[in-house]
């Protein structure tokens, strides 16, 4: 970063995830094309880590821009209470129709800003309905071990109760949670607080941001079996693995479950503007329809079905399901699965792993989320010339769909260079 501009950012700028009382300044990033970032020292980058998971088609991806300009030329945004607007619902038919035909009962698409605010709509509106319904018990949730779902109060309290948030509990509702590969546990839980529960909430196939930790498509059917036998809703926060990251549009087509409620945000807008969607059935949509106000869903942000958000969604939308990108999404399926196998076995690595899109090994030397150690390894990763955000050991590729076959040879070359380091000496 130019000197100026991390003395800036170091005076004014509060950063996420970051403890501004040790870490160094920043890296400025002054352009993104396709598969790469360009620092403000002049180097090229390879994100390999879409940006956060948000980026799908490359940045700056041409058709992404057109249609913001021509929806910011034409109507950049409106209340969405008693209004409405063709981008909104061209876009909610398109997601409902993707749901409905991966087998989701889903018949409505309710709007936000983020993954967040999907996750909060979703709790919300289980709960809502339940209550509705007659569930004047229901008080809990259902969650996961090693789960994370956002950083807002209702989607701290559903995420790993050791992980980034345990100062919050006191201020959170009651969750149950429950480990992965353990339905026993499950029906324990269920039986113990029978009529209590209002949603049980899964990341599908992988938990992202707690290591790239991944569970069997038949725990996840089991999960939603059992939640379908009590009459709990069941939540697929499919905000990370949404749009096809680990082979099918939404992860929970792995398990040919059919969720109540499914979140999406991340790469929603191909990673462009933020937005998120809380797709529901038309069961819970329908326990919400009365003549009173109170029992409306009360929930609502100013900028709600940001119209220039939705045409870069429909944009992105055209550009996932165009044959191209399908071919080259199982391409890259195809290339990351066998980079894996050849990690797998190399002395600086433990637990090679890959679905769809994305590859994931863990270093074996001993690094903390965010620490010295992870900084160390980010740092030594843009030297070989590949953006990466280590989960503490655990490495990952997560690169966006433009990425070529020698684009994605380089990052998991890094990789490689990177776990050889390790095995010598800590990064
Ligand atoms: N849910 C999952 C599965 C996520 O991975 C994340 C973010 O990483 C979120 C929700 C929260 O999304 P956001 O950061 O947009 O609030």
């Amino acid at each position: 970063m130019t000197e100026a501009l991390a003395l800036r950012d170091a005076a004014v700028v509060w950063h996420p995830f970051t403890q501004h009382a040790t870490s160094g300044p920043p890296l400025g990033v002054t352009r993104g094309d396709g598969a790469w970032l360009t620092l403000d020292d002049g180097r090229r980058v390879l994100d390999a880590v879409s940006s956060w998971w948000v980026n799908l088609h490359g940045h700056g991806h041409p058709a992404i821009v057109e249609a913001i300009r021509a929806q910011a030329a034409t109507l950049e945004h409106v209340i969405f209470a008693g209004f409405t607007h063709e981008p909104a619902v061209r876009l909610a038919e398109r997601l409902v129709g993707l749901a409905r035909r991966a087998g989701a009962p889903s018949t409505r698409a309710f709007y936000s800003d983020n993954g967040s605010t999907a996750v909060e709509v979703a709790l919300k509106m289980a709960f809502q309905a339940a209550i509705q319904r007659g569930g004047t018990r229901c008080d809990r949730f259902l969650a996961v071990r090693g789960a994370y779902h956002g950083d807002t109060l209702g989607a701290m309290a559903v995420g790993e109760p050791d992980g980034f948030h345990p100062l919050f509990r006191k201020l959170l509702p009651t969750v149950d949670f429950v480990p992965t590969e353990d339905l026993e546990a499950l029906d324990r839980v269920l039986s113990e607080h029978p009529g209590r529960h209002a949603a049980m909430i899964v990341e599908p196939m992988v938990q992202g941001a707690s290591g790239m930790r991944f569970h069997s498509a038949a725990w996840l059917r089991g999960a939603f079996e059992r939640c379908r036998a009590a009459g709990v809703a069941f939540i697929a926060d499919e905000v990370f693995t949404g749009f096809g990251r680990t082979g099918p549009t939404f992860a929970f087509e792995h398990a040919g479950i059919a969720p109540d409620l499914i979140c999406l945000s991340k790469g929603l807008t191909g990673g462009f503007l933020p937005l998120a969607v809380t797709l529901a059935s038309a069961a819970i949509f329908e326990a919400f329809l009365y003549p009173d106000i109170e029992r409306a869903f009360l929930h609502g942000h100013s900028y709600t079905a940001n119209p220039v958000a939705c045409a870069a969604a429909l944009a992105s939308l055209d550009l996932y399901e165009a044959p191209v990108c399908v071919t080259r999404r199982a391409e890259i399926a195809r290339e990351t699965a066998a980079h894996v196998r050849a990690l797998d076995g190399q002395p600086g690595f433990r637990n090679a792993r890959a679905l769809g899109t994305l590859g994931a090994v863990e270093l074996n030397v001993p690094a903390t989320y965010g620490g010295a150690d992870s900084v160390a390894i980010r740092a030594a990763a843009l030297d070989l010339g590949v953006m990466l955000r280590p989960l503490g050991a655990t490495l990952y590729a997560l690169p966006p769909y433009c990425v070529s076959t020698d684009e994605l040879s380089a990052i998991y070359a890094a990789l490689t260079t990177l776990g050889r380091r390790g095995s010598r000496t800590s990064p």
